[in-house]
């Protein structure tokens, strides 16, 4: 049976995927590194956080790669109840028919296994309704 692990250590896999953040309890700013200290505040009091599977596309970048995997879009998404992450844009075979304030959902996705079968899983956004 192969082992799945996040490749990002605040993707929490399991039957309902998220992603989770520390929380500052002074001033609930959210990090997702681990920090001895807030950079607003400078409290060293943090809580985990889940954080919403949805929420809106504020930026985007349409990266050219090489032209064997073609284009990908790096979005900056703000979750909906804070929080803010960039991702890469899944499920979208046009980069032009994204917008700011588009909708989207978090989605898990295989990028690799290695030779004991372990699959890396990492994350990504993609529109809802699409
Ligand atoms: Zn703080």
């Amino acid at each position: 049976m192969a082992e799945n692990i996040p490749a990002v250590d605040y993707l929490v896999l399991g039957e309902d995927p998220h992603l989770e953040a520390h929380e500052c309890q002074q001033c609930a700013a959210l990090y997702f590194d681990r920090r001895n200290a807030c950079a607003r505040c400078s409290s060293s009091e943090f809580t985990s956080r889940r954080l919403s599977n949805e929420g809106v596309v504020r930026a985007y970048t349409i990266v050219q790669r090489g032209a064997k995997s073609g284009p990908f879009t790096s979005v900056v998404v703000e979750l909906t109840g804070g929080g803010v992450v960039k991702a890469n844009l899944l499920g979208v075979s046009d980069p032009a028919t994204i917008h700011p304030e588009t909708k989207v959902r978090l989605v898990v996705y295989d990028v690799g296994t290695d030779d004991d079968g372990t699959v890396a899983v990492a994350f990504g956004y993609e529109p809802i309704g699409a």
